[in-house]
């Protein structure tokens, strides 16, 4: 059955005649139609949410404690349409079943985080500005927040953001993508359930070029939180300094995985093979390059390969799949170039590379797990974020040599790394250029630890405390007390 959705505005549909239709990236059925909106719709999206924001008896005027039920009983209603919610998740973001019942259960828990934090926003009283003087600093919510995130992870990267801006008591307009917009239609009817007011989360569904522009430019939004490309972040970042709109970006990543000869070398491959394979490699802190002690980098590669032959693909609803298609046709052609090009560029091709096309697979994007070795640092595979299951593999010989290679890119999301040597390890993380380095271990993630990225990776941290105060401004009172004496006393009549 086709899932029909239109806009959800104020706690109700707004109908909109224009359509996308969402097709399957597995077979090519068609799976849903959004609302392909406009500037106008858009407006009425952020009218309310101004609305909701505005009026004094509403939610930022809220006791945490209650944005926290709130929050708590959205979480318990995700909970509660798991399975739903993760059949819409796995059809139309191409993933298999299980990665999206884990998506699901996580975003359930970055929402029970958010409405703890809730409860304890913190400020601060300052009480050495004088005898007669009290400060008082405090975080308020930013406003009207617009929400864009992308396909990959549609649902926690939605609540990274919503979860955060709802319990900092922030209104919001969420554009999600095009492609996979359906779960966060669902979780705004669930959060009308959940006692949520009208207009405190409204989702407006369309391209970027329609809604995501005229998002950027509307003055009635306070804030973007952007997570994208790396390209479309620069291009949303130039489009609110015009109005110095906050904006918060997660971006692309080129991470890195370090391993070294004295790494518990069987968890390390397993590691790298989990950090490029995850998703179909279409993570933003995918572990797309691994960086290889000369001395381990054949036997290393030899059982990281045999590894990667038992990688099952399988339809989206299959319980045993690891990996499934890619998100579309241009997006996998886009990922058959990047291979392509290495092979031209002169990088060893170990395994995979192609398309693949036999039933049940052949209507669909799947791709195979790949692995490039003698890949240098003056090919596009060693810079470029490819967003597909392929690594590439570079081999170093000294420890300051391995973290320069690590930092040889513009982005910096996160890097691994992989030794027993806990001088080696803090030696790299220090130096490490990205906002997440993993130790011995890849793709860990706690709702209380910052994310974010370095360099072109963005700006702003999701996630932990630092995650909530994204979503707030810091206002300073100052308060006199006793009796003021004039500043200008010739100016007081006698
Ligand atoms: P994208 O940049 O193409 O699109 C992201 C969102 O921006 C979509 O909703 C899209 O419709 C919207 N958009 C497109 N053009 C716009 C415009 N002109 N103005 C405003 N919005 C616009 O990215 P994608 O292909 O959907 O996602 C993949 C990218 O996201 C990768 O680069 C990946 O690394 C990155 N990503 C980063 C993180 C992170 O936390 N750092 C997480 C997930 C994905």
């Amino acid at each position: 059955m086709v899932r029909d959705y239109d806009n959800w505005i104020d706690g109700c549909w707004i109908e909109t005649p224009r359509r996308l239709d969402r097709f399957s990236p597995a077979d090519g059925r068609l799976l849903s139609r959004f609302a392909d909106s406009d500037c106008e719709v858009l407006d009425l999206g952020v009218k309310a949410a101004r609305a909701a924001f505005d009026h004094r008896d509403r939610w930022p005027y809220l006791p945490g404690s209650q944005r926290a039920q709130h929050l708590t009983r959205l979480a318990d209603l995700i909970v509660a349409h798991s399975e739903k919610l993760s059949e819409i998740e796995s059809e139309e973001a191409g993933k298999p079943i299980r990665f999206a019942r884990a998506e699901v259960a996580w975003a359930a828990e970055l929402i029970r985080y958010a409405a703890a934090l809730a409860w304890q926003i913190p400020g601060d009283a300052v009480s050495n500005i004088g005898e007669a003087a009290l400060g008082l600093v405090t975080r308020e919510p930013r406003g009207v927040v617009g929400i864009i995130v992308p396909w990959n992870f549609p649902l926690v990267t939605l609540f990274q953001k919503l979860a955060f801006a709802l319990a900092a008591g922030c209104t919001t307009v969420i554009k999600p993508s095009e492609l996979t917009s359906g779960t966060a239609l669902e979780v705004a009817i669930l959060a009308k359930q959940a006692g949520f007011p009208d207009g405190v989360i409204n989702v407006v569904t369309g391209t970027g070029v329609n809604v995501g522009d005229a998002m950027t430019s509307h003055p009635g939004i306070d804030m973007i939180s952007f997570t994208g490309s790396t390209a479309v972040g620069k291009h949303v970042a130039r489009r609110c300094a015009d109005s110095i709109k906050r904006v918060g970006l997660e971006l692309g990543g080129k991470a890195a995985n370090i391993v070294f000869p004295d790494a518990d070398l069987d968890a390390a491959v397993d590691g790298v093979l989990l950090g490029y394979i995850l998703n179909q490699g279409q993570e933003c802190v995918q572990g797309t390059r691994l960086l290889v002690h000369a001395d381990i980098a054949k036997q290393f590669v030899e059982q990281l390969v045999d590894r990667s032959k038992r990688i099952r693909l399988g339809l989206p609803m299959d319980e045993s799949a690891d990996m499934g298609p890619l998100i579309h046709d241009s997006h996998m052609n886009g990922v058959l170039n990047h291979i392509r090009r290495a092979s031209t560029e002169g990088a060893r091709l170990a395994i995979g590379g192609y398309q693949v096309a036999d039933p049940p697979f052949d209507r669909g994007c799947f791709v195979t797990p790949t692995v490039f070795d003698h890949v240098t640092t003056d090919m596009a595979l060693f810079r470029d974020e490819v967003f597909g299951p392929v690594l590439a593999v570079t081999t170093f010989s000294a420890d300051d040599e391995a973290v320069t290679l690590a930092n040889y890119t513009g982005y910096g999301l996160g890097n691994g790394v992989w030794t027993k040597d806990i001088d080696r390890a803090v030696f790299c993380s220090r130096r490490l250029k990205s906002g997440t380095v993993y130790v011995n271990t890849y793709l860990e993630t706690s709702v209380q630890m910052p994310f974010g990225g370095f360099k072109e990776s963005g700006m702003g941290r999701e996630n932990g405390m630092d995650g909530l105060l994204e979503f707030t401004e810091t206002k300073s009172t100052f308060i006199k007390l006793g009796n003021r004496l004039p500043a200008l006393p010739h100016t007081v009549a006698a």
